[in-house]
Parts: structure tokens; C-alpha cells; sequence
């Protein structure tokens, strides 16, 4: 069998242990393995390795990464699992659907750092941060089901998010409207870092 392809749905499971820093019983801060904070369900050889590669971006720029699953869907499942979308962030239950198992792996490692980025801007953001966000974004609303979604501010965030990670980046069409400058900025607004490329 090609392992590279093969996928088991019901019980593959892979967890990506990271360190992290745990207060030790003396009081002191420790770098210690901690539990593993990323489960990865139902993906191929090559699905776990684009998923590792995600979580790394976040790991090396130092962004905390909270428990999360990803649960990779083949192209025989269709757009359901995703709401209808190529990749969907639920909150509730801190689980990410991907459902492009066919489209190029640069375009599938950008959603990677997207649906993380709408778990990092999620766990981080308060209401002032989003209404900050909104206006300097120029975004209509953080997530009116009304508007586009390109128009709304979680999904602008969760793309410069994934932008200001990605070494080799790419800024979606309707965030041409926003000037790199601009980007690298609201990227610094919403992860306390800078941009890991040069692209501005
Ligand atoms: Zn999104």
C-alpha cells in the first residue's frame, strides 16, 4: 500500500507534542513537554506533514498554539464537513475541518495557518481588540453572516494571520486593498510579533 496516500478515518490519529513553558512546584518557570496540543484525525502521510509544517510556523514565531483538532477530509466527503467551505474553524468544540484535499499543498499550507489563525484570534482578541480591528481592517463587521465574507473582520484577520507566518506569502485579492505596511502592522496588533518575510 502507498502510505503516502492512504488514510484511515476511523483511527489515525497523530498528536503533535510541544514544549511549553509549566510552572514547576518550587515556583519557578520550567520548559517541559507538554501535553500534546495539536490532534490530527483522518489524514494521509503527506496531510500530517502539511499540518506539521503549520504548527511549526506558529511554534518558531513563538505563538501559542491551545488544543486543537484537524480533521482532513477526502475529496469523497465533499464541502459538507466544511459548511460548504474549503476549511472551517468551530470553536465550540476547537476542531478545524479541511476539505481541499485537492487543491495544490501551497494553497492547503495556507488554510492551515488561516484555521489556526481564527483559533489564535479567537482565544486572544477581547471586544475592544475587535472593534479595533474592525475599523483599521476596514472591515464591515467582525462576522455578519450579511456580509461577504471577505468583508468580514475574523476572516481578515485569520488571512493576515496566515500571511505575516507564511515564508513564502500570499496576500488574498481582496486583501490588496489593505497596503503591506498595513498588514504587517495589524499582523503585529494580533500576535505580538513581526512578519516572518520581507515582503513589505
Ligand atoms: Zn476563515
Amino acid at each position: 500500500m502507498d502510505t503516502t496516500t492512504a488514510r484511515n478515518v476511523s483511527a489515525w490519529i497523530v498528536t503533535i507534542a510541544v514544549t511549553a513553558t509549566v510552572l514547576a512546584s518550587n515556583g519557578a518557570h520550567a520548559i517541559a513537554h507538554a501535553e500534546p496540543q495539536v490532534t490530527i484525525v483522518g489524514a494521509t502521510n503527506r496531510e500530517i506533514s502539511l499540518v506539521q509544517w503549520g504548527v511549526a510556523q506558529y511554534d518558531t514565531a513563538g505563538i501559542d498554539i491551545r488544543p486543537v483538532t484537524i480533521i482532513l477530509h477526502s475529496r469523497d466527503e465533499g464541502w459538507a464537513p466544511c459548511r460548504g467551505a474549503v476549511a472551517y474553524y468551530k470553536s465550540s468544540s476547537r476542531t478545524i475541518d479541511m476539505c481541499n484535499s485537492t487543491r495544490p499543498d501551497e494553497e492547503r499550507r495556507h488554510w492551515i495557518l488561516h484555521e489556526l489563525g481564527h483559533a489564535h484570534t479567537f482565544d486572544t482578541m477581547t471586544g475592544s481588540d475587535i472593534n479595533t480591528f474592525i475599523d483599521e481592517s476596514r472591515s464591515n463587521s467582525w462576522n455578519d453572516p450579511n456580509d461577504r465574507w471577505q468583508n468580514r473582520g475574523q476572516e481578515r484577520a485569520a488571512d493576515i494571520v496566515a500571511w505575516g507566518l507564511n515564508p513564502e506569502p500570499k496576500a488574498a485579492y481582496w486583501m490588496q486593498e489593505l497596503q503591506c505596511e498595513q498588514r504587517a502592522e495589524l499582523f503585529y496588533d494580533l500576535t505580538g510579533m513581526e512578519i516572518v518575510h520581507n515582503e513589505c
